[in-house]
């Protein structure tokens, strides 16, 4: 195990637009675990995942990240990447122009760095499998990235990103969103085929349903930009048997959003959720 990564989130405080949206959020995630982070929309699921990739909008103000020790807010956001970090994202950006087998390439060569770069055989080759294991229709090699793609493909063509740049520390934002069952479990199984000891994942989901297939070790609840409450798989189910009101009768939340107005106060200060 001696590339099993350790992922630390501590503390956590991001501002987007002058606005606080995460509030002191504090996660450990290490190689061979795979943590879902659930919560009803506008509580705070995406800005995480953008703040941990570097996006320019979200300013951190406090707290740290790191990775195998290494501080990661330190870094740009392509230093992010080649540290293995990786991003799926709720919304993949259309580029016109690049097609998806250049956009793949220039990623795979950027991590693997100057003079290490992958042969154009190899490459293709590789793509090819992973498209085939994926059921994407090869013509989306040289189409342009994600461009007239459907909301499922653009997810698919996330999870071939993942399965081609092999990160260590994987999060996946609503990946099943737009997903129908078939394309789901495509996903999952792809997903479930990058669990290793040397990987980490942080699935972001707003819905168990996901959960059937990839089974999490760890599940947390984010409302009002932090984690209020953590558990492990039976956490999940409850959520899908019960909705998330149960957690906010529990801690007394009226408004489980962050970001709009009045929010302050809204979480009592002495909900702290386990640490895992
Ligand atoms: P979730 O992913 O849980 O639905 P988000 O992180 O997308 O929640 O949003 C949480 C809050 O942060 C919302 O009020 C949203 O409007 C605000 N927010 C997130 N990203 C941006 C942005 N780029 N610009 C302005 N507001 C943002
Ligand atoms: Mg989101």
């Amino acid at each position: 195990m001696a590339n099993a990564p350790e992922f630390i989130i501590d503390g956590l405080k991001a501002t987007v637009e002058g606005k606080e949206i995460l509030k002191g959020l504090s996660l450990k995630i290490k190689g061979g675990e795979v943590h879902a982070v659930m919560g009803p929309n506008g509580t705070g699921k995406s800005t995480l995942a953008s703040t941990i990739m570097g996006h320019p909008k979200y300013e951190v103000t406090e707290g740290s990240v790191s990775l195998n020790g290494e501080d990661v807010l330190e870094m740009a956001v392509d230093e992010r990447a080649r540290a293995g970090l990786f991003l799926a994202m709720q919304y993949p950006s259309e580029i016109a122009g690049v097609t998806n087998a250049d956009f793949l390439r220039s990623a795979i060569n950027a991590r693997r760095g100057e003079g290490n770069e992958i042969s154009l055989i190899k490459f293709i080759r590789q793509m090819e499998a992973k498209m085939k294991e994926l059921e994407m229709n090869p013509e989306f090699m040289h189409r342009y990235l994600n461009e007239g793609f459907s909301g499922g493909e653009k997810k698919r063509n996330e999870i071939l990103q993942m399965l081609m740049l092999e990160p260590s520390i994987v999060i996946l934002d609503e990946i099943d969103s737009g997903l129908d069952i078939d394309a789901l479990r495509i996903v999952a199984t792809g997903v479930n085929a990058m669990r290793t000891e040397d990987r980490g994942f942080l699935i972001i989901t707003h819905y168990q349903r996901l959960l059937n297939y990839i089974k999490p070790d760890f599940v947390h609840v984010m409302m009002q930009g932090r984690i209020v409450k953590s558990g492990g798989p039976e956490l999940a189910e409850r959520l899908e048997n019960e909705g998330y009101d149960w957690i906010k009768e529990e801690l007394g939340i009226v408004d489980e959003t962050v970001g709009q107005e009045e929010e302050e106060f809204k979480v009592p200060m002495n909900t702290t959720a386990p640490k895992y």
